[in-house]
């Protein structure tokens, strides 16, 4: 191990200041951390202080990133004036990051939305759009007309919604079933822009889409689960930024087990400045890699013969398939530029350490070939016998609610809603400007599609004519000036709910801690009005199809959520007074008042099985929750469901056409069929192994990356932050110190970034952490976010300008955002 656990980044609360940078904008921030790094002899003035000691304490979470941190928010004469960390959580440990005072910036926030608004001129997209205020009936009857206006030319497929994760839990369920009486399929979350490929590659092979293991203690056994890993394999995931303070557990365990840490990265990113070992292979090649890994394992015979035997299907194709099509190390070697002796050690090492335990998240995720890679790391820790094991596990992460949530059965049927389009990020702009495979007339968003998608210009010109778009959110995001309709949200501190830790399906009860700002409304709360709306609008069907369907009483969430435990498969013992009773979050599969719940999913114990059966009585006496009860590498069934979408149960490499090195990539048909792990949607079949003809490196030689700018941010809504601009509000562009001199480009020079689609400007950071040949340019950035101003940060182009996004993942719908061919030019 080579450095300690370190604390600068993490801290133990934060107190909230008023003495902003320009007096009467924005509140600003004291880092509590500030105070502490002062030295345990200075006394804790703040806590000293009786104008700032607390008169309430609210217990929140933090909602920005998946390590949802409980959050002690501290009250003074009703204002949120710090919020600390849960002390009492062991994985926690009383840490926070530097986000989660944000968490008070979006209330204490000038520039929220305050009042439902109705477009009165302007032209789609012209930041000088006029906007009326409306009442929340007016604006929810003129959504509820379009809809069924729609719906009654036999429409319905035409509305579309598409959620994100911002949402409370639970909302989700609400939009289903909405559009569901609607008679619409295009109700979709935002897993295929972060990271559904590895819940479906999940699914296919062990039975759940979820991550295998958990943070902490596995209460089934009294035994730590991920702390007790020996080794700790890290592709595409740079938890420092990402996971700060789930990462700062594994690095407290790893203090103690002396776990190797490898991180698999093209950047060393702060994950890979603390680990043993950075490896650093082309973009988008971490498929071969593993393909390597696999064959050395198998051909070392350095597999776990007995789990094998007992737990693994297709063990035997496995072995004839890779040493058939010669996915040696020395093969890996070539295509992802990591050394073949070093894929062989770390092949040797993963095998024989265990428990061992894999991490993904978006480096992987955001691949051509995601779901496909997936699966090989997938098969990898199946014949290594490093799944269903404490420290082990394929922990990938994944952002939905396991499961779905459920709710009683409705009591009238609901019109067929045929297929839906692909999944993606990019498929509704696809459809309103192509009408392929049907044009879209109505969406509604929860987010910003015109910062997430992968092809900014193209949802841009989509919702310049897409006939009704309804945004809801915060802020005057750039998807806002496109609105007929804009709808108010709550901010997280504003609202009670549950969050879930999404890693390990961890939840917590949060507790509303101020009032709302203006007329904001929940989440939950807006899709319950809307069906009242369609209620009170609606020729074809009673009032009640719609009023039956959605209770008021489910405006109080507290109702809502026994509903949800009444009616959600394993989630029986998660009732708001338990997980309210406690510091640590529960984990699902959870189905009694007496099961802990589960950390360690197929492992071999009565808790585990217990969880399992409450899933689906099917499930009884089986530990993979797969047809035949085994991890699934290779059986008939699965082959015949994947090989008309282009896919084999066997992983056979290909990549982006846009990654240097003339390597197998692929083709997309035009015909549409029915996606074998999204069966509701469509898809475009592939063919794969395609040359990719590397014409575009002579004009584009670099290959570019984009990803979260730093710690400070999470997706768009931190840069409407003072905090998150004052730490971050310039785009930062990674460039290697020899390429930079290639380019004459020194540290702080503007830069602007060229792919054959766009370019975008940004700001030299010359960073030795970063392979030669690739650049990383911070996303999120956009040029409605208007905080930066106070700082006099330019107001960015999206990264996501410069991506192809007809390369996508046909089965996951992840766009590859982890790769682009482009150049650089110094701005003069
Ligand atoms: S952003 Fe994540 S790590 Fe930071 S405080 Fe919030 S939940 Fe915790």
């Amino acid at each position: 191990m080579k450095e300690p656990v370190s604390r600068r980044s993490i801290l133990r609360g934060a107190v909230l200041g008023g003495t902003g940078a320009v007096a009467g904008t924005l509140p600003t921030l004291v880092p509590y951390a500030a105070q502490a790094a002062s030295g345990p002899s200075m006394p804790d003035f703040v806590e000293g202080s009786a104008a700032l000691r607390p008169d309430k304490t609210v217990a929140g979470a933090c909602q920005f990133c998946n390590c949802d941190c409980r959050l002690e928010i501290r009250m003074k004469a009703g204002r949120v004036i710090d919020v600390r960390g849960e002390r009492s959580d062991p994985v926690q440990d009383g840490n926070l990051c530097v986000k989660a005072p944000m968490m008070a910036q979006l209330t204490y926030n000038p520039l929220r939305l305050t009042t439902p608004l109705r477009r009165t001129g302007g032209a789609k997209g012209d930041p000088g759009s006029q906007f009326e205020p409306v009442t929340w009936d007016t604006a929810l009857d003129l959504i509820a007309r379009r809809f069924l206006a729609l719906r009654d030319q036999g429409e319905a497929r035409a509305i579309a919604n598409r959620t994100t994760g911002r949402m409370p839990r639970g909302a989700g369920a609400l939009a289903h079933r909405l559009f569901s009486l609607l008679g619409s399929p295009n109700d979709t979350d935002v897993g295929p822009v972060c990271n559904d490929a590895g819940g479906n590659a999940l699914a296919a092979t062990f039975g759940l889409g979820n991550f295998t293991n958990g943070y902490g203690v596995d209460p089934a056994t009294g035994k730590e689960d991920l702390g007790a890993a020996r080794y700790l394999l890290m592709l595409g995931t740079n938890q420092a930024e990402t996971h700060p303070v789930t990462f700062a557990y594994l690095l407290r365990a790893r203090q103690r087990t002396r776990a190797r840490l490898i991180v698999v990265d093209p950047r060393r990113t702060p994950t890979g400045a603390l680990a043993d070992e950075w490896l650093a292979p082309k973009p988008h090649t971490d498929f071969a890699l593993i393909l390597g890994m696999l064959h050395e394992v198998i051909g070392q015979g350095l597999y776990d013969r007995a789990f094998v035997d007992r737990w693994v299907l297709g063990f035997d194709e496995l072995r004839e398939h890779v040493a058939a099509k010669g996915y040696t190390p020395e093969w890996a070697a070539g295509v992802t530029g990591v050394p073949a002796a070093t894929i062989r050690r770390i092949a040797r090492e993963y095998a024989t350490a265990k428990p061992a335990a894999i991490f993904c998240n978006a480096g992987i995720s955001h691949q051509l070939g995601a779901f496909d890679t997936y699966r090989a790391i997938a098969m990898l820790a199946a014949i290594t016998g490093n799944v269903g094991v404490p420290g082990g596990g394929c922990n990938f992460m994944h952002n939905t609610w396991p499961g779905g949530l459920g709710l009683p059965p409705l009591k009238t049927g609901v019109p067929d809603p045929g297929p839906a389009l692909p999944v993606g990020p990019d498929a509704f702009a696809e459809a309103v400007i192509s009408g392929r495979p049907y044009r879209l007339k109505a969406v509604m968003t929860e987010g910003n599609p015109l910062i997430s998608s992968a092809n900014t210009a193209k949802v841009r010109r989509a919702f310049e004519t897409l006939p009704f778009y309804v945004y809801t959110g915060l802020f005057m995001e750039e998807a806002a000036y496109y609105a007929d309709v804009i709808l108010p949200v709550c901010a997280g501190l504003e609202f009670e709910g549950v969050y879930m830790r999404r890693d390990d399906r961890a939840i917590r009860w949060q507790d509303a801690a101020v009032p709302r700002v203006g007329q904001s409304r929940s989440d939950t709360e807006i899709f319950i009005g809307l069906a009242h709306a369609l209620a009170r609008n609606d020729r074809r069907h009673p009032p009640s199809y719609w009023a039956d369907a959605f209770p008021l009483e489910w405006n109080d969430y507290k109702k809502l959520w026994a509903t949800f435990v009444a009616n959600t498969p394993g989630a029986g013992g998660m009732t708001m007074e338990r997980m309210r009773a406690r510091t640590e979050p529960l984990r699902w599969p959870c189905p009694s008042a007496g099961h802990p719940g589960v950390s360690t999913l197929y492992l071999d114990h009565p808790s585990w099985y217990q969880a399992a059966r409450s899933l689906d009585p099917g499930n009884a006496g089986k530990r993979f929750l797969t047809p035949s009860g085994k991890a699934e590498i290779f059986t008939p069934e699965l082959e015949s469901r994947l090989v008309p979408s282009g896919h084999h149960a066997l992983p056979i490499f290909f990549t982006h056409p846009e990654v240097t090195g003339g390597n197998p990539t692929l083709t997309y048909d035009a015909a549409f069929i029915a996606n074998p792990v999204n069966p509701q949607a469509l898809t475009h079949p592939v063919r794969l192994g395609t040359p990719a003809d590397g014409t575009v490196h002579r004009q584009y030689p670099l290959m570019g990356m984009t990803g979260r700018p730093s710690v400070a941010h999470f997706a768009g809504v931190t840069h409407w932050t003072y905090t998150g601009e004052q730490l971050n509000g310039i785009r930062l562009v990674q460039i290697h110190p020899a390429t930079a001199d290639r380019h004459g480009l020194a540290n702080g020079d503007p830069v602007l970034v060229e792919s054959p689609r766009g370019a975008v400007t940004g700001t030299v950071l010359i960073e030795p952490g970063i392979r030669p040949d690739t650049i990383f340019l911070p996303n999120t950035f956009g040029p409605a976010q208007r905080v930066g101003d106070i700082f006099g940060d330019p107001r960015y182009e999206a990264a996501n300008t410069l991506l192809d996004d007809r390369f996508y993942d046909n089965l996951s719908g992840q766009q590859a955002y982890k790769c682009f061919a482009c150049r650089l030019r110094k701005v003069r």
